[in-house]
């Protein structure tokens, strides 16, 4: 019987392998009271497990790959600070000497530190008893090994997917020495380290996947991050058809980057603008190597959502190494989009709630270091400003008030910036779709954000799965707003593009070049399919499909009408 289970998918792909349950430390954590002869033997076994599981980390930590990002490989260095730390040595020991055995005093001592850290003020602090369980969860597993001296992952030597409740970044890491094609857990969140290292190092994964730990070790099944869903018991011609897909993808994917080299101009010689979508640093490589004309969107949220907000010289370094990554190219940095579908762990902001630039206007001492540093790092090349969720013409006027305040804080320090960056706003709100005129006159440009605009339009929660149906890129509302905000743009002679995830879908391109849509900003992953498409547009042809697109009562009738456009 084939079984589907659903969660977050995490980047492109399909993998396929055998399923292997990674196991957790709280089998381990067996509870026996000692006997006096037996304390001292049982001290040295912790203290030993300890030690194997500092020995694992140093392992880990000399063997990580370059191109991973440093906040990650920074947990593996708080892992080691915590088990030198006395806390999880003496509390253990002390337990042990009353009668515990290890385990046992292990959990005693865990449980202790979550009451502490349950009462600490400063909401992310106390989150960081994620790290705390990362800790004993290794320590525990070892001590439930008889030979302490191998906890590393036994796999098969086949392709293998990892199921786990939750993985500590240490854990992946671990695993990836092995042959893993695909990682599963039953916790986690999508903005979780572990499911942002996932993402960089382009392994699929679909995580928070309930149930998740009934599968059975050694079953074959296929993980499609795309569709967000994992499969067990397929019979072997559907597997074969996932083998298949894996295949054309990655021999397409080989064919269209050969295309990334040439310049993106349709069949009668309109230059088409593809920038890249930037979610983290590491993308900025792909994006350069793929030819990109600079960066269309820089989502700075990955500076924040592991907690604390960074300080302005981190901020500087960051935004600096983008520009000087890019070169001549543009960097458009958007200011913080918190809030929503990007939570921080201690935050819940709603969709319609003090998010993205409502937060920053209402916390403007965190704002300005943001904007402080975008103005210091835009000496290295070509930063341009894009403010989310703006939905009145007063927030931007609030924004270039704020500039002026850090451009004269950052020379009265001397500090070496620019006063005035291109300054643009993103399309995402129907407040904004609807007032691009009014608008224009205080922007340099405009980015239409439909993954937001979609959801505001339509009043569907875009995390929200029970109205997931409702989430359609196809509604004649929303290619009629479109429509709309292209040509108003047009009308006040400012330059839009587009950052949302339809700029980066092919089933879209030839629809948006009929619109008359000139910039896409889309992941790097995508560019060369997009280019590949451009390049083989003719836009006098394009234009006669529109109308039917634009005419259609139904989504199913815009979507087989774009289908026709795209035939052609
Ligand atoms: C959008 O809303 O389309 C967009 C690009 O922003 P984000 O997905 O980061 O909200
Ligand atoms: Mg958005």
């Amino acid at each position: 019987m084939t079984l589907a289970l659903n969660g977050s998918g995490i980047g492109h792909g399909i993998a396929i392998g055998y399923a292997h349950l990674a196991p957790h430390g709280e089998a381990g954590a067996s509870q026996r009271r000692l006997g006096r002869d037996d304390i001292h033997f049982e001290i040295r076994r912790y203290l030993d497990a300890v030690e194997t599981a500092v020995a694992q980390l140093h392992t880990i930590r000399t063997s990580i790959p370059a191109h991973i990002p440093a906040d990650v490989v920074a947990f593996i260095d708080t892992y080691l600070l915590m088990l030198n730390d006395d806390a999880f040595k003496t509390g253990p020991v002390n337990h042990i000497r009353k009668g515990c055995n290890a385990e046992w005093a292990l959990q005693i001592e865990q449980q202790s530190l979550e009451s502490a850290f349950q009462e600490m003020q400063d909401p992310y602090l106390k989150t960081r008893i994620d790290d705390v369980n990362h800790v004993v969860a290794r320590i525990q597993r070892i001590l439930s090994l008889s030979d302490t001296r191998d906890d590393q992952p036994r796999l098969r030597s086949e392709q293998t997917v990892i199921i786990a409740d939750d993985l500590s970044p240490a854990d992946l890491l671990q695993f990836l020495q092995e042959q893993v094609a695909g990682i599963v857990l039953q916790g986690s969140t999508p903005a979780s380290h572990t499911a942002i290292l996932a993402r960089s190092l382009g392994i699929p994964a679909v995580i928070g996947v309930t149930n998740a730990l009934l599968l059975r070790e050694g079953e074959l099944l296929v993980l499609d991050a795309r569709c967000h869903t994992l499969l067990a018991g397929l019979p072997e011609s559907a597997v074969d058809w996932y083998r298949r897909q894996q295949r054309e993808e990655s021999s397409r994917d080989q064919a269209i980057r050969k295309h990334s080299r040439r310049p993106s101009v349709t069949l009668d010689g309109e230059p088409v603008t593809l920038r890249a979508n930037i979610e983290l640093p590491q993308d900025l490589t792909l994006a350069r190597d793929l030819r990109a004309a600079g960066v269309g969107l820089f989502r700075t949220e990955f500076l924040y959502l592991a907690g604390a907000a960074p300080d302005e010289e981190r901020q500087v370094q960051e935004y600096s190494q983008a520009l000087q990554c890019m070169g001549r190219q543009p960097v458009t940095i958007r200011t913080l989009d918190i809030g929503a579908d990007k939570q921080r762990p201690d935050t819940a902001i709603s969709a319609l709630g003090l998010r993205a630039i409502r937060l920053s206007l209402k916390e403007p001492a965190l704002f300005k270091v943001q904007l402080r540093a975008i103005l210091r790092a835009a000496v290295h090349g070509r930063a341009r400003i894009l403010l989310p969720m703006i939905s009145t013409v007063t927030e931007i006027l609030q924004v270039k008030r704020l500039l002026r305040e850090c451009a004269v804080e950052l020379a009265a320090a001397g500090l070496p910036h620019r006063s005035r960056l291109p300054l643009g706003a993103m399309v995402e709100t129907p407040a904004a779709a609807l007032t691009i005129a009014q608008l224009a006159p205080h922007v340099d440009f405009f980015s239409i954000g439909t993954n937001d605009l979609i959801q505001y339009s339509l009043a569907v929660d875009r995390t929200e799965s029970s109205v997931d149906y409702l989430y359609d890129d196809c509604h004649p509302a929303i290619l009629g707003l479109l429509q709309q905000i292209i040509r108003s743009s047009g009308k006040s002679a400012i330059p839009i593009a587009m950052c949302g995830e339809m700029a980066g879908d092919p089933f879209f391109t030839r629809f948006l070049l009929a619109l008359g849509l000139r910039e896409f900003s889309l992941h790097p992953h995508n560019l060369a399919e997009i280019k590949h498409i451009v390049r083989e547009s003719r836009l006098s042809q394009l234009r006669r499909g529109l109308g039917a697109i634009l005419r259609a009562d139904t989504s199913l009738q815009a979507r087989s009408a774009i289908r026709r456009l795209n035939q052609i």
